[in-house]
């Protein structure tokens, strides 16, 4: 029986895969089980931050196995606390919330701003109403679910948490008319400055201002989804700070541990106390593990230059894609690209760049890009050169 035979035997079919087994990896490449080499333009959905074991990750994660590798909640470990300081030095905010996942972040992003009406308007004001944008995608537990803006994710789990309003992203006027007829029932906003699964469409300035400015005005909580665009993928630390702005509260996943599964929920001082003992919890919540690998990800992204380096590389892409015929545009910021074809679909193109030795992702009909921070110079070259041929 082949890998993908027993797998399929065994494993529900909830996934659209390729016939592809991977086995290992080194920095970029990645390797299946007949040893053939791929070039990684996706980091596993933007996990995979620094690359396939990466020496510093793999030390620090190898060595926290070795000292103490799950605790429980009850206790207090120094690589969390560590971790938690870092991370909230690196990025401004208040405190956090360790959970496993990008739908837990969020997950518990909605449950701050729910209590934080709660807190301050009573029960009785109703106020628990979080708006979301269309189109956007926060994950697939059924809290989360009900605040993504897509129906293609929607059919068959109804009926759907109530107290979730979508609005046009990009569209002040709309987002403000929803907010005068919502009066005093709107706790937060929730949204993601590019859109990821939605098909790598960032927002645009002009409409975050007006978000962050309009719920300021009405204490109602911003809250960002930065699970795919945070942790240096933008070319700063937090994409909020591409757009220079700061949002109540920021949600981390993908890329943090650098591929240990880790989500955080990040608050400023607004709302970072109204999570008391008993409102929320997570068995394996900042398991010390996935601190390990954070901590070794966040030093790595804080090193100075790094992030302009990611910038640079972005740019550097733009430019290699310009010079493709079949290619009609690239949208995103960073390292986190959609790249618009002319004629190709997406997928058809991502099959033809897998068979050719490019792994690269799709979102809706654009091919995506979210390669490690730190691929070089050549593994893109490399790359591009065969994305330019299967597009010939
Ligand atoms: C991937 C993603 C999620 C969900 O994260 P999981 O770890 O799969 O639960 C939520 N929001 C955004 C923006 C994402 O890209």
């Amino acid at each position: 029986m082949t890998t993908i035979e027993e797998f399929n035997e065994h494993v529900m079919g909830s996934y659209g895969r390729f016939d592809l087994v991977l086995e290992h990896g080194e920095n970029r490449t990645a390797v299946d089980e007949n040893g053939k080499q791929y070039i990684d333009f996706g980091s596993g959905i933007g996990v995979n931050s620094l690359g396939f074991c990466n020496e510093k990750w793999v030390e620090a994660v190898c060595a926290q196995a070795r000292s103490i590798q799950h605790t429980s909640n009850y206790y207090y470990t120094k690589v969390q606390a560590d971790f938690a300081k870092l991370l909230c030095e690196a990025t401004g905010y208040d405190k956090l919330f360790f959970g496993n996942s990008g739908a837990e972040a969020n997950e518990c992003a909605i449950k701050i701003a729910r209590k934080y009406s709660f807190d301050r308007y009573g029960r009785d004001a109703e106020r628990n109403i979080i708006i979301t944008l269309e189109n956007s995608f926060h994950g697939r537990t059924m809290a989360t679910l009900s605040a993504t803006g897509q129906d293609v994710f929607h059919n068959y789990f109804f009926p759907f948490l109530p107290g979730f309003v979508n609005v046009k992203a990009n569209d002040s006027e709309g987002l403000i008319k929803t907010l005068n007829e919502l009066d005093g029932r709107v706790c937060a906003v929730m949204f993601e400055f590019v859109q990821g699964e939605g098909g790598v469409v960032p927002l645009d300035k002009e409409f975050v201002d007006v978000i962050i400015e309009e719920c300021a005005k009405r204490d109602i909580l911003t809250i960002a989804d930065e699970v795919q665009t945070g942790v240096g993928r933008s070319g700063k630390m937090l994409t909020s700070q591409v757009y220079g702005v700061k949002p109540n509260i920021t949600t981390l996943a993908k890329g943090l541990a650098g591929g240990v599964p880790i989500g955080v929920c990040m608050a400023d001082k607004s709302c970072s106390d109204v999570l008391v003992p008993g409102t929320h919890g997570s068995t394996f919540g900042g398991n010390p593990l996935a601190c390990a690998g954070g901590i070794a990800v966040l030093e790595t992204v804080l090193e100075d230059g790094f992030t302009d380096e990611v910038t640079k590389k972005g740019e550097y892409i733009r430019q290699k894609l310009s010079e493709i015929d079949e290619v009609d545009g690239v949208d995103g910021v960073g390292l986190m690209l959609g790249v618009r074809l002319k004629s190709k679909k997406a997928a058809e193109a991502c099959k033809a760049c897998l068979e050719n030795g490019l792994l690269v992702l799709t979102a809706k009909e654009k091919l995506r890009f979210l390669p490690p921070l730190n691929i070089s110079y050549e593994e893109i070259d490399k790359g591009i050169s065969i994305l330019s041929e299967i597009l010939k």
